[in-house]
């Protein structure tokens, strides 16, 4: 039986729908969109906004693309962000219904965390913050030091990133909870779950670090209640996204003493404003959310593997669950 010439041309138009549509706006863009037509050479592959016919395009590679900008592509079968995070993703109501959403998990991002969890940990544990007000102070004098398995430190978050931080602090010796949604188990680490083992956690940590995913349940979650709950002297550690954190309450418990020092690698804003008080606050260190940056060189492979399932209408690895956000 002949098909209607509409559902025709419609499957026409799906078949020839072969184009990837790739959009970035860091510094290294263009080494990531070399990187790509490397890895997949005769690729169709466009740069957001010059998308061409959107009916081409079966494939989106994207970081802050702006929400509704894939509103109108009729053909698209996946989705990925370029870092671990989909927050931005999440947020956009308009994707197109059915698509499916992947997120980047890369080991190398997972060793870059660990690195970063672990240096800044060990800062806090050697008291470094405190030799560091000493110094501003000209001050010379010995604090004692504590071993790493008599410091408690709490991780908020035991996923791809929480796992590998975990792993690092645990061979370091630091003693190691964690706190999700699932209550995962890990080898040497304690779990919690629910709102009194988050209570239990930060009451326990001196140390503590954020690696959950932005959800409307994560938005907030570390304020004065929480600042209140952790050991007098705590350090918190933020690499998961600013909005975890009320910025207020963090500035009013550090400046009361009740924490120790906080160190920012996400902000609410990003770039912070250049009249955000984290600048120059002296128990504040910064970084420019850089704590596990995405490599091009593995990367460019990850993504390509996701091209090759979503055109064998495979499903994609690393699928987010869009109504759990992350
Ligand atoms: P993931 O593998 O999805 O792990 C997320 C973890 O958070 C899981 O353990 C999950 O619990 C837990 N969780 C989520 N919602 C929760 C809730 N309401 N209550 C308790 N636990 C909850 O994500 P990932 O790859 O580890 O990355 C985590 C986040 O780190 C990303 O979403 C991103 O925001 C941030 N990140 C930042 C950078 C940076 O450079 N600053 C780089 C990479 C990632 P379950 O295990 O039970 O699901």
């Amino acid at each position: 039986m002949l098909r209607h010439p509409i559902a025709l041309i419609q499957r026409q138009r799906e078949c020839s729908a072969v184009a990837i549509l790739f959009h970035c706006p860091w510094e290294n863009a263009d080494d990531w969109f070399a990187a790509l037509q490397a890895e997949m050479p005769g690729e169709d592959l466009r740069r957001w906004p010059d998308a061409g016919d959107v009916a081409e395009i079966d494939f989106a590679i994207v970081w802050q693309l702006p929400p509704g900008a894939l509103r109108s592509f009729p053909n698209l079968k996946g989705i990925s962000s370029m870092g671990a995070g989909v927050d931005g993703l999440v947020a956009d109501t308009t994707l197109p219904d059915g698509v499916a959403v992947c997120r980047l998990v890369d080991p190398i991002m997972a060793a870059r965390m660990a690195e970063y969890v672990a240096a800044t940990v060990l800062y806090y544990h050697l008291r470094q913050h405190e030799y560091a007000a000493q110094q501003a102070a000209t001050r010379w004098q010995r604090l004692p030091p504590r071993d790493a398995p008599a410091r408690p430190v709490g991780l908020l978050g035991l996923g791809q990133m929480g796992l590998a931080a975990a792993g690092a602090l645990a061979s370091l010796g630091f003693q190691v909870g964690a706190w999700s949604r699932s209550g995962v188990n890990a080898a040497g680490i304690d779990s919690f779950s629910g709102v009194d083992g988050l209570a239990a956690l930060l009451g326990r940590s001196e140390i503590v670090v954020a690696l959950l995913p932005h959800t409307p349940e994560t938005t907030g979650l570390l304020d004065a209640a929480a600042f209140a709950a952790m050991p007098a002297g705590a350090c918190v550690i933020n690499c998961a996204r600013g909005e975890l954190i009320v910025d207020d309450d963090l500035l009013a418990a550090l400046d009361a003493g009740k924490l120790g020092g906080a160190t920012l690698d996400v902000m609410r804003e990003e770039p912070l404003p250049s009249a955000h008080p984290f600048w120059r606050h002296p128990k504040i260190r910064l970084t420019p959310h850089v704590s596990s940056l995405s490599e091009p060189t593995s990367g460019v492979r990850i993504l390509a593997e996701q091209v090759r399932r979503a055109r064998r209408n495979e499903p994609l690895q690393h699928q987010v669950d869009i109504a759990r956000g992350y």
